[in-house]
């Protein structure tokens, strides 16, 4: 069945055809709701979320590449996204808001298969043609990869007592004095 009326856009971000994109130099971009990226989603710290305003603003663009490589080498796509995401601080277990940024570029192979025979080879990231891929999913895995190991804020916004490591330099001496280990030792060998 053709289609009667031209579309805005005619790609499909959730099922892309990366080989007419590229043919196309075609270009999307959009926002998502970060509630809409269940995994990336669970990762977030919930008063963060509860605020409700974290969203990814991400464009994709394609390329096709070298006219007289293999057809399946020349497809190219790359993705970018910027977010802020609240994740949990690692030393107050606080929200920290934390930029993400994504930016890779993706050569496209005929099959999934294909794609995970030639990945420990190749450079660059590779997806398959077909089935096609959810630009979705492929942009929540960078995201995720993209998420620091440890978050934490440059400074916390409470410092608690108990977290006495990292005390301001006006302590002034009320820390208990730690032993001289050599001290220690040489008590201990009397
Ligand atoms: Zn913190």
């Amino acid at each position: 069945m053709k289609a009667t009326s031209p579309s805005p856009s005619p790609w499909n971000p959730a099922r892309l055809d990366a080989r007419r994109f590229a043919e196309a130099g075609g270009h999307l971009q959009g926002e998502s709701a970060v509630g809409e990226l269940k995994r990336l989603a669970a990762d977030l710290h919930p008063e963060g979320l509860v605020q409700g305003t974290t969203s990814v603003a991400w464009q994709a663009d394609g390329e096709l590449r070298g006219a007289d490589q293999t057809a399946a080498s020349a497809v190219w796509l790359r993705l970018q996204a910027q977010a802020t995401a609240p994740l949990t601080c690692q030393r107050c277990l606080g929200p920290v808001q934390t930029p993400l940024v994504v930016d890779r570029w993706f050569r496209f192979v005929a099959t999934e298969a294909q794609a995970e025979a030639e990945d420990d080879d190749a450079e660059e990231d590779l997806l398959a043609l077909e089935p096609r891929p959810d630009l979705m999913a492929v942009l929540e895995d960078e995201l995720l990869m993209a998420l620091p190991l440890v978050p934490m804020h440059a400074v916390c916004p409470q410092t608690l007592p108990s977290s006495a490591g990292n005390l301001p330099e006006d302590s002034d001496g009320e820390e208990p004095r730690r032993e001289n280990p050599f001290q220690v030792l040489s008590k201990l060998k009397k």
